[in-house]
């Protein structure tokens, strides 16, 4: 006997799967499940969007989340390396945690996101053909075409739609949705300790969200691998304020000159730093 669907709508609280929850439900297509994987690095005003999206459709949103928490898995867990990579010769075959996310290794993917939604999706799978929902903007297209992407069984509505990421934001944003202006602020809105966000973007968290700032700069002391090309967090926030006094002096930014100085400050500040 053939198994019911059960349709489940990826939700990471964002623009893109927002709209798309929104516009499911508004033409009436039937959604079974709301699924939120819940990574503990979310902006606080991503969970106060999602609690109000919540509200609002007056439906509730299951979230998962990995068994171990970030910090854990990051600075804590014992981890022996497998093979002798120049990491390993670097850093050594035994480390305390994986440390921050490179462009090579996404460990945090996998261990915060996939894993515990493939463990929730596999479980429903043993009762139900899960139809899932994903939200991919329609000029994304390049995301299609990942493996992850491409399993039976996965929809992606905004692409049928037709709906690019600008249009996600402005139909979120007619409908009063605004994340306290996240999407103003940042190029991209994602795990706000993310070593792969833009430069700009870690200058507008280290000004505008001191308290998210302090907590970024206790975890880079707690770990072993460098935060972001070449900056520890406190070089980054050395270089922020350096911007600021090199700006004040009536001096442009990106020139050899600013360059060659704020290579100048760091290794002097990094002095000190070794002195006490
Ligand atoms: S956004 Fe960055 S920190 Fe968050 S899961 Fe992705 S790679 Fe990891």
């Amino acid at each position: 006997m053939d198994k019911p669907t059960l349709r489940v709508c990826s939700f990471s609280g964002g623009k893109d799967s927002t709209a798309m929850l929104l516009r499911l439900l508004e033409e009436g297509i039937q959604v079974d499940v709301i699924l939120f994987c819940d990574t503990g690095l979310e902006f606080p005003a991503l969970y106060d969007h999602i609690r109000k999206v919540e509200r609002n459709i007056g439906r509730e949103i299951t979230t998962v989340k990995c068994a171990d928490d970030f910090e854990y898995l990051f600075a804590r867990k014992k981890i022996t390396r497998k093979r002798k990579t120049q990491n390993a010769a670097r850093y050594g075959m035994e480390r305390n945690g994986y440390s921050w996310a490179g462009p090579k290794m996404r460990w945090c993917i996998e261990l915060l996101k996939n894993q515990p939604r493939e463990q929730f999706l596999q479980h429903l799978r043993e009762e139900y053909t899960v139809l899932e929902y994903v939200g991919i903007a329609a000029d994304e297209a390049y995301r299609l075409s990942r493996k992850c992407n491409q399993r039976p069984n996965v929809r992606h509505p905004l692409v049928e739609w037709g709906m690019t990421e600008a249009d996600c934001l402005a139909y979120c944003k007619e409908r009063g949705y605004d994340w306290s202006g996240l999407y103003e602020k940042f190029h991209r809105v994602s795990c706000w300790c993310c070593p792969l966000q833009s430069l700009a973007d870690c200058r507008v968290l280290y000004r505008d969200f001191p308290d998210l700032w302090e907590q970024l700069k206790r975890w880079d002391a707690m770990t072993w691998r460098t935060f972001k090309d070449g900056y520890s967090v406190i070089q980054l926030e050395q270089r922020f304020d350096f911007e600021d006094e090199w700006l004040k002096a009536g001096k442009r930014l990106r020139t050899k000159a600013f360059y060659s100085a704020l290579r100048e400050r760091l290794a002097v500040n990094n002095a000190s730093d070794s002195n006490h």
